[in-house]
């Protein structure tokens, strides 16, 4: 028996016109590329939403189900694109300016991208390729002078192209299930893979993550969203901000430690979201350069690789703020899980607390996890026994845009994430590593992530990044490549050796270290360990 409820669509517009209509008077803050600020309130970004939606239909085209690139920094008009292409029926791509060239390409090739939104300081990239792409025929510059020149074909200005169009709009009523955004995966295993997103998976991740036992937002928040809106829609804040009625404050390329710490103390930043290396960088400089007054910052919410135990220690201890780690993919919109501690844990020592807080955690309502081990049964949830986590959940991808991709999913319909972790009796998973870096020396599996992790934890290290290297023994080795806090330091291989015995056993030991300047990156800022193998193959990793 079907129950008798009303069918509310569950789109993004719905969460606009909310956002309007009970928070109107929030504020929208810009950091601009050249350290200007803009403030507008949410109340003025609706209405722009539907010059831009006026726009769009009339001016260029655009159709329901239709794709519009994205290729911007974090800003006010990159959120009013979120909402705007979604409300029109079409699909918001973002697309990761980090990519390289020929994935950029692909990427707008594959999604068939039919107008591609640009910001000024990043047409240059495009325009490299612009010839390639076979789909885009208009091209809108966000924060360009006048003056603008570009070889780019077919452009317009954003603020021109809203200026004559009117704030009313009808929205379409539009299907939960429908597609409302896209983001591809950075690639880092092969050609990147398109997702995309509904209204209905949007609206879902953005409410659970609001709650207390999630990323615990609410109307008294102002938060800086440090992730990206190119990658995995900045982990669904431009949506869950206007739900929870917080401040948004959005840095676009102002992502330098001390560019970071002078935007969360001018605008009073109590949360924010960013990953690891991020805030490594801001630690470092915060210690370097203690600020003068007590930061606002609360709580910063971290996921994308693991979030170093000595991170969580040294920000609290130092500056009273907290770190919350989450584990995500672009797979699962991102968010699947988060680690915070529950009052049975109370009694627990700061040493165990801490512990618990360095896993990754517990799913979200909405989500199931699940860990297989590699002769295909159920890991046991003891903490103890790897396998491969699986996923499935509201808002976790059910098929890959356009590809036929069986092997990423099971039989039973569960999402293979490639991770190898542990659960344990609570429901706190551990990520041990990725498939493909876990290190396997004379039959044991060596985990990279707790090695880095531990070596990240001595007070002369910044950075550690663990590969695999061959070795005639042991078939694989553990090496780490180290960047320290102050380039003058020195600290020897056997100090490094004596410093991990605490925590781990002879084997699992790196006796090989490389003292490097920088760990080289992802697009998303994660260990790029493709990157580290590659340059030591060559002989080039110094
Ligand atoms: P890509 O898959 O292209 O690297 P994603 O941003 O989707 O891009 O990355 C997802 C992966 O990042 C996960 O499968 C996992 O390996 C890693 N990851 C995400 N969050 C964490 C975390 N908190 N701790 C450890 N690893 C993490």
């Amino acid at each position: 028996m079907e129950g008798l409820m009303m069918n509310y669509p569950l789109t993004t517009t719905t969460i606009l016109e909310y956002g309007n209509s009970v928070y109107h008077h929030k504020k929208i803050i810009t950091y601009l590329p050249d350290g200007s600020r803009h403030e507008y309130s949410f109340g003025d970004m609706y209405k722009r939403c539907k010059k831009l939606a006026n726009a769009l239909t009339q001016k260029l085209g655009i159709k329901e189900g239709d794709m519009v690139g994205t290729f911007a920094w974090n800003h006010g008009p990159h959120v009013e694109l979120y909402y705007g292409i979604s409300g029109v029926g079409a699909v918001c791509h973002t697309i990761n300016i980090r990519l390289s060239l020929n994935q950029i390409e692909y990427i707008i090739n594959n999604s068939e991208d039919k107008v591609i939104f640009v910001d000024a300081s990043l047409v240059p990239l495009l325009e490299k390729i612009a010839p390639l792409l076979e789909t885009v025929t208009h091209y809108v510059l966000i924060n360009a002078p006048k003056d603008f020149s570009t070889t780019l074909p077919n452009t317009l200005h954003y603020e021109e192209l809203l200026a004559d169009q009117s704030e009313d709009f009808e929205w379409p009523a539009l299907n939960e299930n429908d597609a409302s955004g896209m983001c591809y995966t950075s690639g880092t295993t092969g050609l990147p893979k398109g997702v995309l997103y509904s209204h209905r998976s949007t609206f879902l991740h953005a409410t659970t993550i609001i709650s207390p036992n999630a990323g615990n937002f609410s109307n008294r928040d102002t938060v800086l969203l440090i992730v990206p809106q190119f990658h995995v829609m900045a982990w669904g804040f431009p949506y869950l901000c206007l739900l929870s009625g917080s401040n948004m404050v959005l840095p676009s390329s102002n992502l330098q430690p001390e560019a970071i710490i002078k935007i969360l103390i001018a605008e009073k930043v109590n949360k924010a979201n960013g990953v690891p290396t991020i805030w490594l960088g801001v630690y470092h400089a915060m210690k370097k350069n203690p600020p003068k007054e007590k930061l606002a910052l609360e709580e910063y919410l971290v996921g994308g690789s693991a979030l170093p135990k000595s991170l969580i220690e040294g920000f609290e201890k130092n500056f009273g703020i907290r770190g919350v780690q989450a584990w995500g993919m672009t797979e699962t919109s991102p968010l699947g899980t988060v680690s915070r501690l529950q009052p049975k844990h109370d009694h627990l020592s700061a040493e165990e607390q801490l512990a618990i807080r360095a896993k990754q955690g517990t799913a979200f309502p909405g989500v199931e996890i699940r860990i297989v081990t590699d002769d295909g049964t159920m890991a046991p949830a003891d903490g103890k026994s790897m396998g491969e986590l699986q996923i499935k959940g509201a808002w976790t991808v059910s098929s890959y845009f356009k590809t036929n991709n069986s092997e990423s999913f099971t039989e039973d319909g569960w999402f293979k994430t490639g991770d190898v972790s542990t659960i344990d009796e609570d429901g706190y998973m551990e990520i041990k590593d990725r498939t493909k870096d876990l290190i396997k020396s004379g039959g044991e599996w060596i985990s990279s992530v707790a090695l880095e992790s531990a070596l990240m934890a001595h007070p002369k290290i910044k950075e550690a990044a663990v590969i695999a290297i061959p070795d005639e023994k042991w078939v694989e080795k553990p090496l780490a490549s180290i960047v320290l806090v102050n380039e003058e330091d020195k600290i020897l291989e056997e100090e490094l050796i004596e410093f991990l015995s605490r925590d781990f056993v002879k084997y699992q030991i790196p006796k090989d270290y490389i003292f490097i300047k920088e760990v080289p990156k992802t697009s998303v800022g994660k260990f790029d360990k493709k990157e580290i193998r590659r340059l030591f193959a060559e002989g080039k990793l110094t």
